[in-house]
């Protein structure tokens, strides 16, 4: 198990590597132009049992922008495939990342550590394997922003920019990030091995998925069913969190849906600003498909095309059963959470019709989604300001709220407050630091990451004022 210590101390073990050989090949990163640290989450350090104090910036720096290696790591980019946008494409992998290798944490969870935008991969198609700052800024700031709000996601260690030029829209510049998950393996590598027509490598994979991340279920009389049936539930339960807290991730791709049930891939993602459940973050997505509303039906359809990949080692009447737990897991999670963040204990026969009644009133009066349930809290402790603010001039709203009332007993704020977050990492928030850091000054983006660290806490206004008019429902392009 790893000690506390510096980066010299990290022994990395390839337990990727016992996969087919034909799922992956060895890569070496590509170094960045003069290095330099932007960020670390000594969160993230504590769970490999790094020292943030015996890792300075330049150690940092070196390690985790290509020019040196960890012990033991041997690094490797991965192939999968995936349904993008509805459609099958036969090969993806790791363009941009590659996986350095694992390790066994300070409380035994073991650690896949990957560096993401460290150069071109055999999986790279037409990138250049780099990822520009602000993309990885975006992901570090809203991967630790989501494990605060106790969202099952991947992590992020550190952030390093560089003077490396990468051609977008605009000449920016590169920047890598280690991202850290027990398991970055995706539904797409189930599809890679089942469309290859390779049966034998699927199922070393499921075993290897199974072993290591579902021991349980290997003595159940059909482990992959056993497997299966707890990725569609981890799944339902990811987008009840998801729904409920307004994260629309954006590119709900099968190549971006994680084996174990966490959120992957941080792209054009957004929090929902005004309660809009056709709300579409991606604007490459014309039609919708990942829409804010959307999302739960497409992590079920995402489960069928795992469905389907697994359907040489399940029987289909079986898969049926199992894929139809998605929608009970999805309905008892997404209900619990809501009535949590409008402070509802206990269960009465209506909190349903609360809830849905609550959610039109929201749509009617284009209420902020998030600031919206602290109003209410307020207006229990008699503050009603806010709430007649946000909702006020709603039709109904007087009946709700009375309704509402008389339905909360014991202390409905407490439980609130443990469960609507004071700030959460609003599109325009993550733009203003971005701005900054591109210029070269890191402070507010350190500054926006220690709030986000807790959310719950009271913090400063600019980050918990709704979105201003100019920053309101961006939509961000895919490009990287
Ligand atoms: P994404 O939309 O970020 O999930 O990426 C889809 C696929 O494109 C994945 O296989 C990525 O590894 C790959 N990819 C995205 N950006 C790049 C890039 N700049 N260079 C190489 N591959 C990339
Ligand atoms: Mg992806």
């Amino acid at each position: 198990m790893t000690v506390w210590g510096g980066l010299d101390q990290l022994q990395l073990e390839n337990r990727f590597r016992q996969l087919p050989a034909d799922l992956y090949q060895s890569v070496r990163p590509q170094p960045l132009k003069n290095p330099h640290l932007v960020a670390f989450s000594t969160e993230a350090a504590a769970l490999i049992g790094l020292d943030p104090c015996q890792a300075s910036a330049q150690q940092l720096s070196e390690y985790f922008s290509g020019q040196r290696l960890l012990n033991g790591s041997d690094p490797l980019a991965s192939v999968y495939a995936g349904h993008q946008f509805g459609g099958y494409t036969p090969q993806l992998g790791d363009g941009r990342a590659v996986l350095l290798g694992d390790l066994v944490g300070r409380d035994g969870q073991r650690w896949e550590l990957q560096l993401k935008g460290s150069g071109k991969t055999p999986y790279s198609r037409h990138g250049d394997g780099r990822a520009a700052l602000r993309s990885v800024i975006r992901e570090y700031l809203c991967s630790e922003a989501l494990a605060a709000l106790d969202v099952p996601t991947t992590r992020a260690l550190c952030i390093i920019g560089s003077e490396t030029q990468i051609y977008r829209e605009s000449i920016e510049f590169g920047a890598s990030m280690v991202r850290m998950s027990p398991s970055h393996i995706r539904f797409g590598h189930f599809e890679y091995c089942y469309y290859t027509r390779r049966p034998d490598q699927l199922k070393q994979l499921a075993d290897f998925v199974i072993e290591h991340h579902y021991p349980h279920c290997a003595d159940q009389s059909n482990p992959y069913l056993a497997m299966y049936t707890e990725v569609v539930e981890r799944t339902a339960q990811l987008l009840a969190r998801w729904q409920a807290l307004g994260f629309c991730h954006g590119v709900m791709n099968t190549d971006n849906m994680s084996i174990l049930g966490v959120t992957l891939d941080y792209g054009p993602f957004g929090f929902l600003d005004e309660y809009q459940p056709d709300y579409i973050c991606n604007r490459s997505d014309e039609r919708g498909r990942y829409a804010y509303k959307q999302q739960p039906s497409i992590a079920m359809w995402n489960c069928v095309c795992l469905a389907q990949s697994l359907s040489g080692l399940v029987k289909q009447a079986d898969l049926e059963i199992a894929l139809n737990r998605f929608q009970p897991v999805y309905g008892i999670a997404y209900t619990e959470l809501m009535k949590q963040r409008l402070g509802m204990e206990g269960k009465t026969g209506q909190d349903g019709v609360l809830i849905e009644t609550f959610l039109q009133l929201l749509e009617q009066q284009k209420a902020d989604y998030n600031n919206v349930f602290v109003a209410l809290e307020q207006a229990i402790d008699g503050v009603m300001a806010p709430i007649n603010q946000l909702l006020g001039g709603a039709i109904g709203f007087a009946d709700w709220f009375s309704q509402y009332r008389q339905r909360l007993r014991g202390n409905a704020t407490t439980l609130m407050a443990q469960h609507n977050p004071r700030v959460i990492l609003r599109n325009y928030l993550a733009q203003q630091v971005i701005e900054r850091a591109e210029q070269g000054d890191f402070s507010d983006l350190a500054q926006l990451h220690a709030a986000l660290k807790t959310p719950f806490a009271a913090h400063l206004d600019i980050y918990s004022q709704a979105t201003p008019e100019w920053g309101k429902n961006v939509s961000l392009s895919c490009s990287s």
